[in-house]
């Protein structure tokens, strides 16, 4: 059954349905060899997944591999960069063929649906993990970075928010979880194309990875201002909504929990309808959640005005 490393990469890994003009040379040799096409900066992101720490341990392999791509395409989406082409280092307690293949039918069909190529990798024995990096383009100076947000701009949020929290909340606990809620936590849809959309129309956007609360103070931060959210206001599903009952716990959900994948950002008063007239083609949906202050930190307020007290903050990793 045991197959070797380079048997695994041919049989595996080097069978894409992608083949991208601007790769020169692909997987095969010591390095791949890539032309950024001319007037476009590189946008490089990398994100690790361990077993047990950011997938259950159990997940499919499936699942795996879509996911530790789409992170990576959430947070070219984050930045307005069109994603082009990923690198894989993968650590695999074994061979284990049936693993191999379900995770790169996972990860293969999502770059196949963003036009990704994978160019190249490293196939190694050890702990189950994955890291991809991924590259993409932004036309120059047209990246949208988190340090951008004014006073007086508006915040939205792409999608529904605390589904992937609820559903590892139950998986967790053992507890039966909808197969809705779970393909939020282990199939997450990054928002490439809203993402590329809002180049030159958000002032500052982020994705939503460790909770809201959590990722939107990156913005705050960063930008050097505060900001008040309707919690009224958070978009929920209805699978949520379906298992979680209480108001108080959606709304905890919807701030404090990570996994999300959905885009932050923020939009000067005056771009704000450009964005909604835009916004009516996206399939995730768009929904207003609250404004920039010139005042530091981050305010949570009820529809009646009073605030909402947030009990768990977002994910990390070494807090304990
Ligand atoms: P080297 O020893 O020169 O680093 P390797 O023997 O590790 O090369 O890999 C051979 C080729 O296969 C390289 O082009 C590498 O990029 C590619 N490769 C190895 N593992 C993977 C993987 N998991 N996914 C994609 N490409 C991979
Ligand atoms: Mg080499």
């Amino acid at each position: 059954m045991s197959l070797s490393e380079f048997q695994l990469i041919n049989k595996y890994f080097a069978r894409q349905r992608i083949r991208r003009g601007d790769v020169v040379l692909g997987i095969g040799d010591d390095a791949a060899l890539l032309r950024v096409p001319p007037g476009m900066e590189l946008a490089v992101a990398i994100d690790a997944m361990v077993e047990g720490r950011h997938f259950p341990v159990g997940t499919d392999p499936f699942s795996i591999g879509h996911k530790v791509l789409a992170v990576n395409l959430s947070d070219m989406a984050a930045m307005g960069a069109d994603p082009a082409w990923a690198t894989l280092a993968i650590s695999l307690p074994e061979a284990n063929e049936a693993f191999v293949a379900g995770f790169t039918e996972g990860l293969f069909s999502l770059a196949h649906q963003f036009g990704v190529e994978l160019v190249g990798g490293d196939t190694v024995r050890g702990p189950l993990m994955a890291v991809v990096q991924m590259h993409g383009f932004v036309p120059a100076g047209k990246g949208i970075k988190r340090n951008g947000a004014f006073p007086g701009d508006a915040i939205y949020v792409t999608g529904t928010l605390g589904d992937a929290g609820v559903a590892l909340n139950k998986i967790l606990n053992h507890e039966p979880c909808s197969d809705a809620l779970r393909q939020r936590l282990e199939r997450p849809e990054p928002r490439v194309r809203e993402g590329i959309s809002l180049r030159g129309i958000a002032s500052a956007a982020i994705d939503v990875s460790d909770g809201l609360v959590a990722d939107l103070g990156h913005i705050l931060d960063s930008s050097g201002v505060g900001a008040t959210l309707e919690v009224d206001a958070l978009p929920l599903s209805s699978h949520l909504l379906d298992v979680v009952a209480d108001p108080e716990m959606q709304w905890q959900y919807a701030l404090a929990s990570g996994d999300d994948y959905e885009l932050c950002f923020c939009v000067s008063p005056h771009r704000e309808s450009m964005l909604l007239n835009m916004a009516q083609s996206w399939p995730c949906g768009l929904t207003r959640i609250g404004t920039i202050d010139s005042e530091a930190g981050l305010r949570l307020k009820r529809r009646d005005g009073s605030p909402f007290e947030l009990k768990a903050h977002g994910f990390d990793h070494f807090a304990e």
